[in-house]
């Protein structure tokens, strides 16, 4: 399913989901990833859904939810692995906005050292970087980058992006216990930050469950010593800690099963989430048996909460 949500986020408000990638190819392979591993890990971007088919999607649903006086905030590219890998992303950008709702793209700037890609983000209006490390040697055991990627040129495309880009530029680092957590680390980080022409930059916590089951947050004073480095910096205008749950704000709509499955592919949902969700749709909790049963979804348990999440992924147990 290409659109999913409505879905709570921090960052974005009311966000509707485009996942315009299959499960999932990515250049990373976050160890903190909650997607599971990365199926094709590489850079080369390729045609996947032609940007008519995710236009349609994406005005179906929209018809729908204002039917129902749903209200969205943003068109948000959020994908089974990395958006930009989509060859045709830029005119897709181009087609949605016709539909007059802000457009974002998460992404992990790989590809930003293409001009074609950064071309391609010009059109929206917030653009999300993944920056979880200011050194090479931390870089690669975070985020475990495909083999041809050298940390150079993956700077170079976040700056260069940074330099001609004219809408929002926002920026998560998702920050893993004894990993990236080091006051070093985080120093280099925001004074990496502090080059790119942000307005908010996140701090943020593995809250939902990890690919790697030996990934942790770290203690709570990490979060607000790194806090303290961020806004110190003064080329970082506003900084935001993400550490705790964004809510359980879901949405459903007809078709119940296709909606949650799409929803729990990209964003695991914890089990107060799912029983919200069960009680909008008037549903009992034989639907999750069935699912279960059907091994469709699957349970798993991280940081004392039982998650759901789909069962086309490889994590370690
Ligand atoms: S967290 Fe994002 S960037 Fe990292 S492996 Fe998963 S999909 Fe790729």
């Amino acid at each position: 399913m290409i659109v999913f949500g409505p879905v709570p986020s921090r960052r974005l408000g009311r966000s509707l989901g485009i996942n315009n990638i299959p499960f999932k190819h990515c250049p990373y392979n976050c160890v903190y990833c909650q997607l599971g591993e990365t199926r094709y890990q590489h850079l080369k971007a390729a045609d996947y859904y032609s940007p008519n088919q995710i236009f349609q999607s994406v005005q179906e649903k929209l018809q729908r939810l204002l039917e129902k006086n749903e209200k969205i905030d943003y068109l948000t590219f959020v994908a089974d692995g990395e958006p930009t890998l989509d060859k045709n992303l830029g005119e897709t950008i181009d087609l949605l906005r016709d539909l007059k709702i802000k457009i974002a793209v998460i992404t992990n700037g790989t590809l930003l050292r293409n001009e074609r890609i950064r071309n391609s983000l010009s059109n929206c209006d917030l653009v999300s970087l993944k920056i979880d490390s200011g050194s090479p040697a931390v870089w690669k055991q975070v985020n475990q980058p495909v083999d041809e990627l050298n940390w150079e040129e993956f700077i170079f495309g976040l700056k260069a992006f940074a330099k001609n880009f004219t809408g929002q530029i926002i920026t998560e680092s998702m920050l893993v216990k004894g990993l990236n957590d080091s006051e070093e680390n985080i120093e280099l980080i925001a004074q990496f930050i502090g080059e790119l022409r942000v307005t908010t930059a996140f701090i943020s916590a593995p809250i939902r469950p990890p690919v790697k089951n030996w990934v942790t947050l770290p203690e709570e004073k990490v979060f607000l010593n790194a806090y303290q480095i961020y806004t110190r910096n003064d080329k970082i205008p506003k900084v935001e800690l993400l550490i705790n749950y964004e809510g359980n704000d879901f949405t459903i709509g007809e078709k119940v099963e296709e909606d949650f499955l799409a929803i729990i592919s990209v964003h695991p949902m914890r089990e107060d989430a799912v029983r919200d969700f069960l009680r909008k749709a008037h549903l009992n909790w034989e639907f999750i048996d069935d699912l279960l049963a059907n091994e469709k979804i699957k349970r798993l348990s991280y940081q004392s909460y039982q998650y759901f999440m789909r069962k086309n992924v490889n994590r370690e147990e």
